[in-house]
């Protein structure tokens, strides 16, 4: 047998990828026993950041791009590993999107003002040491994300990580730190806990050392930050709506929606998470998503049955079955999915535990709607007034600009897949934290600056 180069060379990147995984990062940079030690150590090197110049802090982030883009699928293999969600070729795509698209320094702009009276600047400087927790279901994608704007702000970061992926964000928090002092900036400007609890962001919440929480997770985190008494900054859950009209081209529209929804299992928060479709194009969506899309039809039965397995009777989520595969989700009730399925389909009413809840899984249910009217009342309603994502398949913009108005969202993506908002595909920065709860939308260097107005009287105006 002839072994060609190529195979060679995935060969030695999966070796190595396998080796890196099992480094566990014992002592890693910034990581701590307890969060008073991560917050006095992150407290030291935000002095140094502060003094570093525009230019020190964009070296430190190139470094931080390019380590991204070197380990991207050793980050995406751990995480699928110690989480179980999601898939490494997916997560791969993610982290080189991290270490392209976030916004540096170039994000945060000086306004000025000159007139008779002289000359005002409008500075963005740092808040100083944020506190941030983050999510399972992104949880190297989101600390890689936030430190490369937080310390293009000025910033230095501590980590609440989420414990079912503390070994994943310790190896970012450590590749942090590695660019820094590989770029001449100080060790330690992310910090972590070894062990994240309940208690350790309570310390985090309380210390007078933090002065700005960002929050990216579910709707209970958001809300216990937002009630600190700091400033927050709430990235919350979602459960966004794709609808479907009788002007949409729908092959397209059938492509666009898989791809989004499918894209890492569909953990992402802005991913399709229902489908809403006008009567006249509903069945002709429905039979493109199976014929073309690697869609699989769930019967009754089925649908019964997977309500039983990736909920329990509260409604909370099986986190076993969180961003799971659809051919490993249908084999957890028992059935033999077909080479090529991608997402599980049905039709039901907008109140089926599968469509109202955000299942964070590739599970696609259809409401079928009389017209646009009621198609748009219904995405409203599922969109359950979270203000996160919500997306169209329309070629009439009256309609398009009623929706948007509509579900009032932070993110509107039309006529393409979901992840388009995140600059895959589509003109837009990358970030995994959306605020959607406080209203900064898409964050970035800038979300995380204090406005500080610098005002010099009756000089320097030389119009
Ligand atoms: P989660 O809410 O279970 O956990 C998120 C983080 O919050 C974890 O670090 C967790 O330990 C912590 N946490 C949870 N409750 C807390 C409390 N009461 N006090 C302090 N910390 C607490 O969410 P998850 O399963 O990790 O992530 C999925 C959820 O996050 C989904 O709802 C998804 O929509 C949302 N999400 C939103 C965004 C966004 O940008 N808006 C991004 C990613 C995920």
């Amino acid at each position: 047998m002839q072994v060609s180069e190529t195979l060679v060379q995935n060969i030695v990147r999966e070796v190595l990828a396998k080796m890196n995984l099992q480094q566990a990062p014992n002592n890693a940079h910034g990581v701590f026993a307890t969060m008073e030690e991560a917050i006095a150590a992150a407290k030291a090197a935000q002095k140094t950041v502060r003094l570093m110049s525009m230019d020190q802090r964009e070296k430190v982030i190139s470094v931080i791009r390019r380590r991204i883009h070197e380990e991207a699928e050793t980050f995406a293999r751990m995480g699928v590993e110690e989480t179980g969600m999601g898939n490494v070729g997916d997560k791969t795509l993610k982290h080189h999107l991290v270490a392209e698209k976030t916004p540096g320094t170039e994000d945060i702009r000086t306004e000025a003002l000159s007139g008779d009276r002289g000359l005002t600047l409008v500075e963005m400087g740092p808040f100083g040491v944020i506190g941030a927790i983050t999510p399972c279901t992104n949880p190297s994608e989101t600390v890689l994300c936030n430190s490369i704007g937080m310390i293009a702000g000025g910033n230095t970061v501590v980590f609440n990580p989420h414990p079912a992926a503390i070994k994943t964000s310790i190896y970012a928090v450590n590749l942090i730190n590695e660019a820094s002092l590989e770029a001449g900036g100080p060790d330690n400007v992310a910090c972590t806990v070894q062990k994240p609890t309940l208690d350790t962001s309570k310390v985090m919440m309380q210390s007078k050392d933090i002065q700005l929480l960002v929050a990216t997770g579910g709707p209970g985190v958001v809300t216990t930050v937002l009630s600190s008494g700091k400033r927050g900054i709430g990235a919350g859950a979602g459960n966004p709506p794709a609808l479907v009209d009788e002007t949409a081209d729908i092959p397209k529209a059938a492509e666009d929606i898989v791809n989004g929804c499918t894209f890492d299992n569909n953990l992402p928060c802005i991913a399709e998470k229902e489908i809403v479709a006008v009567d006249a194009i509903a069945d002709q969506l429905m039979d493109e998503i199976v014929r073309n899309q690697g869609g699989v039809y769930a019967s009754k039965e089925v649908q019964d049955a997977l309500i039983k397995v990736v909920m329990d009777e509260k409604g909370r989520l099986n986190r076993k079955c969180v961003g799971r595969s659809a051919k490993a989700l249908l084999e957890m009730v028992g059935v033999k999915a077909p080479a090529g399925t991608r997402v599980i389909v049905f039709e039901g009413p907008k109140e089926h535990p599968l469509i109202s809840t955000e299942l964070m899984m590739p599970i696609l249910g259809m409401v079928r709607c009389k017209d646009f009217d009621e198609a748009l009342e219904t995405a409203v309603w599922l969109e359950h007034g979270n203000r996160h994502s919500a997306h169209i398949h329309s070629k009439n913009v009256d309609r398009i600009t009623r929706y948007a108005r509509a579900m009032d969202t932070a993110i509107l993506v039309k006529n393409g897949p979901s992840y388009a908002a995140l600059g895959f595909g589509g003109e837009s920065i990358c970030t995994f934290t959306i605020a959607s709860r406080t209203g900064e939308g898409l964050t970035s260097a800038k979300t995380f600056t204090k406005a500080r107005r610098c005002v010099m009287s009756d000089s320097l105006c030389i119009r």
